[in-house]
């Protein structure tokens, strides 16, 4: 009992050096969800950027849909086609401005290809504020980058916003559910890959993923692996050759 008082007020110690740096670096006009965001956690963020990237961890979906907006604004550079070089895998969302023959360089986000401001964030907090050309990435695009590569660190948050029933049986999820591309990657891939960027991402976004059970998603990979199987195999000769059949047809 003594010891969780001890810890509790060697946190409230903490928060209170955490808030008094904060609020120094807080510029005049910051996002207020952020502000609440920081002003809500256990641990209160120490910095700006700190928040900044707190709140779009937080949000994921969010950051997912902002992050396929801003890239929406940019478009794909011209030029640009998705490739998977040796070594890339076609599960790495396409970003083409991370390609160093189409980044937009300093104070633009290699993911959407935006401006980015401080903080991190994808707007400027003060007006005739320039883009920070010290920034690479949007916070928002960071969480959105780590939602797409790796969605299922988010499956708490999936099964919630499909209240817990299995997109596959509708049954009730279960603890071995697992989160799933309804569209697979590697179709996407193999037929989808020429779809303009960054319409392409939504593949990786919340809108491509699904949770399923176990034994459902066991059922849709065998599925998907004797597709890619068939898929695979060289397409048959045809039987008879032009000239057979007209032997055959001549009756010789
Ligand atoms: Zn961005």
């Amino acid at each position: 009992m003594a010891r969780k008082r001890r810890e509790s007020d060697w946190l409230e110690r903490r928060n209170e050096r955490a808030l008094a740096r904060f609020s120094a670096a807080l510029p005049e006009s910051f996002p207020t969800p952020v502000l609440h965001h920081a002003l809500s956690r256990a641990w209160t963020p120490e910095l700006p950027s700190r928040a900044v990237e707190s709140y779009w961890r937080a949000h994921p979906l969010r950051a997912d849909r902002l992050a396929r907006a801003l890239a929406a604004r940019s478009g794909a550079p011209a030029g640009w086609s998705w490739r998977c070089d040796e070594g890339e895998s076609f599960r790495t969302p396409p970003a083409p401005y991370r390609d160093a023959t189409f980044t937009r360089g300093p104070g633009h986000c290699c993911i959407c290809g935006q401006p980015v401001f401080r903080f991190g964030w994808h707007r400027a907090l003060a007006t005739g504020e320039a883009p920070s050309r010290r920034t690479r990435w949007h916070g928002a695009c960071v969480a959105a980058w780590k939602f797409w590569l790796a969605p299922s660190d988010q499956i708490r948050l999936l099964k919630r916003i499909q209240n817990r029933r299995c997109a596959v049986t509708g049954g009730r999820l279960w603890r071995d559910a697992e989160v799933d591309h309804r569209v697979p990657l590697f179709r996407v891939w193999r037929e989808h890959r020429d779809t303009a960027w960054p319409e392409l991402l939504a593949f990786w976004g919340v809108s491509n993923l699904q949770v399923v059970n176990r034994d459902a998603h066991v059922e849709k990979c065998a599925a998907e692996a004797g597709y890619r199987a068939n898929s695979r195999q060289p397409p048959r000769p045809p039987r008879y050759t032009a000239e057979r059949l007209i032997l055959i047809l001549r009756g010789e």
